[in-house]
């Protein structure tokens, strides 16, 4: 491809409103326009990258068993109503009347509209099991979209959803989709994680998500620096020591505690150690049986509460924190809510289970109760492992350090069991003739997210640094000058690598030379060719990976040179 002829507007500064560096780069270097909020053009040069990603996945999942297919992204809502996930899905589901006031909404992902298609044609349990799957625009209406490619409204994924006579059978096909994860992402060149997880509003039992290591990730994952064990702080567990009670045989009693609220202050003015207050919040529910209700729950004052395992403590599909007014329908005082007298459930993070001495609000303003016990003065506790694990905590495996690190998802696989195929009646005929429900996996990997998550990993002041196997061109092909020979040298060398299969992009624009090594250093090609007039008199072109040292060859010697390098770069990852 010829510079001149390519549509590439780079930047020369950082756009204003992109906070990481994948944005900002991407940006930059012309991979990626905004639309609107969430929503992105792939320009030439980025779309090269998202079909260098789409390929590796595909080259993988083939060969995996997997079929491809196509569904559409327009889903009828019926069928969100059938599998019973239209309220839960919430407004992330984007839903719209077409002419004849038919109401359909754009898919965020297709356990429905599969399940639909297999529950019509599937009947034998010969035809069992099958893996079918897709790399599709998906779209959420995502409260905060942001971080550009990172959490996008419209993305993206590959989708697969496995089909199975039994469990054993969905076990066996989940554990190679987790293997064929790791080679895609190993590939990739990534460094990552795989982690036990939540499995969020698409449900079922196991799940385990993929995870890129990077500070700009907008999840946290636990693990354990001793054994393999690792998870998202949505669901990891942890045991950690608790203070003991200076004061064990003490009596509940109020103490007035004026403007005194956070547990930091409280423990600070009455001179103990924050592990013993009690931090209770009050929560509104969303889904579930208890749809609407109002929950207190209690966490040690040093400790965060997860509000995931709130949810699932409390059979709900999410929490929210409820409204002074809500806060007070229950009989608490915003600031002093405690665990005491509240005319709703109270959860109580296990670690507080059998402590005393502790300090918790008194629901009533400007007062605290001290000497407090869970078992002797919140008489209808319910206990559950509610809070968010820490740093230094100790893992329940083996008692070694669990570390906390930030994660950027870029995939997840789900055991989903009969979650979809029951209420969508996808049935077969088992081997004894007799009717059954099919079991189900299904796998995700976010294609468009992984463009912005390798240039996380991969990228240095210059710019972005494309692992071979996903860099938009192989080799940058720089043109000093516009005199003839070095034009003629230049054409030789990327008609040499282009009927190679090497893809190049030959700068012969008539920019300085400053311009066009900035330019390639920050589209991330991860090999040069540089063609001058000096060299060419010296009998000599110049060569070298991106910010490396650069190497002399004869003009004919080059492009085999470069090909030798490109196959050590590539195989590198
Ligand atoms: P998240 O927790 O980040 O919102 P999710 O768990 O809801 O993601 P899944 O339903 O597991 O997402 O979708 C499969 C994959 O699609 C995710 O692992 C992620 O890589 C990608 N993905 C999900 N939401 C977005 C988004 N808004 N923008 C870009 N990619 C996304
Ligand atoms: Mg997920």
């Amino acid at each position: 491809m010829r510079y001149s002829r390519f549509f590439i507007p780079t930047l020369r500064d950082d756009p204003a409103d992109a906070e990481v560096i994948s944005h900002k780069l991407l940006l930059r270097a012309g991979f990626i326009r905004r639309v609107t909020s969430g929503v992105y053009d792939y320009l030439p040069i980025g779309l090269r990258v998202l079909r260098k990603i789409e390929a590796i996945v595909r080259e993988e999942m083939n060969r995996a068993g997997a079929q491809e297919l196509l569904m559409p992204m327009v889903q009828p809502c019926e069928l969100w109503e059938k599998s019973e996930r239209m309220e839960k899905y919430g407004p992330e589901l984007l839903r719209f009347r077409d002419r004849h006031n038919h109401e359909s909404c754009l898919g965020p992902t297709h356990e429905e509209v599969i399940c639909d298609l297999v529950s019509r044609e599937l009947r034998s349990y010969k035809q069992l099991p099958m893996n079918l799957y897709q790399i599709q625009a998906k779209f959420r209406d995502e409260i905060r979209p942001r971080f550009g490619l990172m959490r996008g409204r419209e993305f993206v994924m590959k989708d697969a959803y496995s089909f199975h006579a039994d469990d054993a059978c969905l076990r066996r096909e989940y554990q190679l989709m987790f293997d064929t994860y790791t080679t895609i992402f190993n590939r990739f060149g990534l460094t990552f994680r795989a982690v036990e997880a939540d499995t969020g509003s698409i449900g079922g039992s196991d799940s385990h998500e993929f995870h890129v290591l990077a500070e700009s990730g907008e999840d946290l994952i636990a693990h354990c620096s001793g054994c393999d064990y690792a998870a998202n702080v949505e669901k990891a567990v942890s045991v950690r020591d608790v203070p003991a009670s200076a004061a064990d045989a003490e009596e509940a009693s109020e103490i007035s505690t004026p403007d005194v609220t956070s547990a930091e202050d409280v423990a600070a003015f009455l001179k103990v150690d924050t592990a013993l207050l009690v931090k209770t919040l009050v929560y509104h529910l969303h889904g579930g049986e208890n749809n609407g209700a109002i929950v207190a729950a209690c966490v040690r004052g040093d400790d965060q509460l997860q509000e995931i395992k709130l949810a699932h403590a409390a059979a709900a599909d999410s929490v929210e924190l409820a409204s002074e007014e809500e806060v007070r329908s229950v009989g608490g005082v915003s600031g002093f809510v405690g665990p005491q007298g509240l005319s709703c459930p109270v959860y109580v993070d296990e670690s507080l289970r059998d402590a005393s001495g502790l300090v918790a609000g008194a629901n009533k303003a400007d007062a605290h109760v001290t000497g407090l016990s869970m078992q002797c003065d919140v008489a209808d506790a319910v206990y559950a492992d509610v809070r968010e694990t820490r740093e230094g905590d100790a893992c329940t495996r083996c008692s070694a350090a669990i570390e906390l690190s930030r994660g950027i998802e870029i995939g997840q696989v789900f055991a989903l069991g009969k979650r979809y195929t029951e209420p969508m009646e996808v049935m077969f005929q088992d081997q004894q003739g007799k009717r059954a429900v099919a079991t189900m996996g299904c796998y995700g990997i976010g294609v468009s997210r992984l463009m912005a998550a390798v240039v996380e990993q991969c990228n240095d002041e210059a710019g972005i640094h494309w692992p071979v196997s996903l860099a938009p061109f192989q080799v940058a092909l720089i043109s000093m000058g516009q005199s003839e020979t070095v034009l003629a040298a230049s054409e030789s060398i990327y008609h040499e690598l282009s009927d190679a299969g090497i893809e190049v992009l030959w700068d012969e624009r008539k920019e300085r030379p400053g311009v066009k090594f900035k330019d390639a250093e920050l589209m991330g090609l991860p090999m040069q060719i540089v063609v001058g007039d000096r060299s060419l008199e010296r009998g000599v072109i110049e060569y070298g990976e991106r910010g490396g040292e650069r190497i002399e060859a004869e003009p004919a010697m080059v492009a085999a040179a470069v090909i030798a390098s490109l196959q050590q770069a590539g195989s590198s990852h």
